[in-house]
């Protein structure tokens, strides 16, 4: 049987704990074993990520050195159109054939804005949605018809996301990090430390590039 992969996409400016242990915790959870992590590439009309798109990349190659559960994709870096998760989510699916379990990970206030993404009613058809908890954010969408179209995917049995190829959302009792990128590029700006909030090995490298100062 192909085992459940997932993929894990954002902006990472910087990478931080709030990404990874989650995840991790996650990935014991429900016994994943495959996290592929996709940051992307920001549409020129959106704010841009301080930090350029090769800087993001080796901040996550940093953070992932010693671990093996998550590997590096670098498919919407390398694009110099918009990513769209919907379209990438079509993409994967049609390399990775019709039959294997695939999900997104997403934190949930990423559940909440989900409706206002670009095709995300399709988004459902390639792959199952994870969510991992993040304080602040409500469980519950802001619109009834969202709720409706949450409650119509909802699954709480974690088996379905491994037999299943796509289709289910799972919320996931993952530990709470108050951490965001946001925060940290702040605390960098008052010259405040952030050793807690995100790997060592990143931490020296945004000090050797001058980021976020
Ligand atoms: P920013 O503060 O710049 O908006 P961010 O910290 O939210 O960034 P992103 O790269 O935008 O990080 O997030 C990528 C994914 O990780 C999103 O699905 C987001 O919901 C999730 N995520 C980020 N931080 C957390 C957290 N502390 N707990 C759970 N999920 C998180």
């Amino acid at each position: 049987m192909n085992q459940l992969q997932a993929l894990f996409g954002g902006t990472f400016d910087p990478i931080h704990y709030g990404h990874l242990k989650p995840v991790e915790a996650l990935a014991n959870l429900i016994s994943l074993s495959r996290v592929i992590i996709m940051p992307n590439n920001v549409p020129p009309h959106r704010a841009q990520p301080e930090a350029s798109s090769q800087q993001r990349k080796k901040m996550i190659e940093l953070a992932i050195a010693d671990k093996p559960l998550f590997t590096l994709d670098e498919r919407e870096l390398r694009r110099d159109t918009p990513s769209y998760t919907a379209q990438t989510l079509k993409e994967w699916r049609e390399e990775q054939g019709a039959t294997c379990p695939l999900a997104f990970i997403i934190g949930q206030d990423s559940l909440l804005t989900f409706p206002s993404w670009h095709h995300y009613e399709t988004i459902l058809d390639n792959c199952h949605l994870i969510v991992c908890r993040r304080p602040g954010y409500p469980l519950t969408m802001e619109r009834e018809e969202q709720q409706l179209w949450l409650e119509a995917h909802l699954t709480t049995n974690a088996e379905d996301l491994h037999v299943l190829p796509a289709g289910r959302i799972y919320l996931a009792e993952t530990p709470w990090f108050n951490i965001s990128a946001t925060l940290i590029r702040e605390r960098l700006e008052h010259g405040e430390k952030c050793d807690d909030l995100l790997p060592e090995p990143v931490m020296a490298y945004i000090n050797e590039q001058g980021l976020y100062h």
